[in-house]
């Protein structure tokens, strides 16, 4: 089964402490759609402009990523740029210019619209519903946010809630949306707004799910070195739903299992800057090892 992956494509400029790069490959979907493809086919939905470096459109090819759903059009990619503190956890936006984003309607080819699993990656929830309302009957729908969107579009998220089956968000986001500081109090909470399964992600100490089978604790895999963590949410989510795609049996029964692979992959996008091949290669050499493994 493939995965449906919506969200943003986008030209990234990174600074850290060590080093600044400029307009890397990135976006919530490039992420969340490369993370996924090691496990299962990905239909993308997204658009860019014609500065898009044909490059990266070989990178999705490479996984092999379906971009009949990519809208390829005049103007300026999407362009995010940030800057991490020391600690490499903290993250400020310096800039974000919608460029094409700004009359983005995604439009699903015909193709896509019986897909089972369908992630929203972070993007304004209006766009997310729009996809949703594509679809024919889809098994599993889970979207991502971010805090901008809990600032500026509160009420679409809200709607969108009652339409998900899963929900993904980071702790803070998880505390400001419900107003509880206790973690377990806020999913309690997020589970009212509609979703079944809420998985909270915190950075380099894990991930927690709360479903109908109880709570789960996920470890983020520990790296020496953390490069640059932009994506790594994505990635964890893309992996997770790619999993899912192809894992036989009941969700609940994978969910715990597909976490896992979803933070080991979030950890190969934290290895280095933006989404690069050879980096990409190497998660998913090792990925397919602990795969064999598993058998
Ligand atoms: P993460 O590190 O998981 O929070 O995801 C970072 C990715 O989100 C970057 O690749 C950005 O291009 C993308 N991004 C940043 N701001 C936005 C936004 N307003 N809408 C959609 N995607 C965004």
């Amino acid at each position: 089964m493939s995965v449906l992956i919506v969200g943003s494509t986008a030209l990234d400029s990174i600074k850290t402490p060590r080093r600044a790069n400029p307009r890397l490959l990135g976006g919530s979907a490039s992420h969340a759609a490369v993370a996924g493809s090691f496990f299962a086919p990905v239909k993308l939905v997204g658009i860019v402009g014609h500065d898009f470096p044909p490059r990266y459109i070989r990178l999705y090819q490479k996984h092999k990523i379906d971009l009949d759903g990519l809208q390829i059009v005049n103007g300026k990619t999407f362009h995010w740029s940030g800057e991490y503190e020391v600690n490499m956890n903290n993250r400020r936006t310096i800039e974000t210019e919608l460029g094409v984003f700004e009359t983005f309607t995604p439009t699903l080819p015909a193709s896509y619209q019986n897909s089972a699993f369908v992630l929203l990656a972070n993007i304004a929830p209006s766009l997310q519903a729009h996809v949703l309302d594509q679809m024919r009957r889809p098994r599993f729908v889970v979207a991502d946010t971010m805090d901008l969107w809990l600032n500026i579009a509160l009420p679409d998220l809200l709607k969108l809630l009652k339409r998900v089956t899963g929900f993904v968000l980071n702790d803070s986001e998880a505390r400001q949306l419900t107003q509880r500081n206790n973690l377990v109090a806020a999913i309690k909470k997020i589970h009212q707004l509609g979703p079944k399964y809420v998985i909270v992600k915190k950075g380099e100490h894990g991930s927690i799910l709360s479903s109908p089978r109880g709570l789960f604790n996920c470890p983020a895999f520990p790296l020496p070195c953390v490069v640059d963590p932009t994506g790594a949410g994505d990635s964890f989510v893309g992996a997770l739903m790619g999993y899912l795609s192809t894992a036989r049996g009941p969700i609940d029964f994978n969910l715990r299992r597909a976490m896992i692979y979803g933070s080991a992959v979030a950890s190969f996008c934290c290895e280095g800057f933006g989404l690069k091949s050879p980096r990409a290669f190497r998660g998913a050499i090792s990925i397919n090892a602990s795969r064999n493994w598993k058998k």
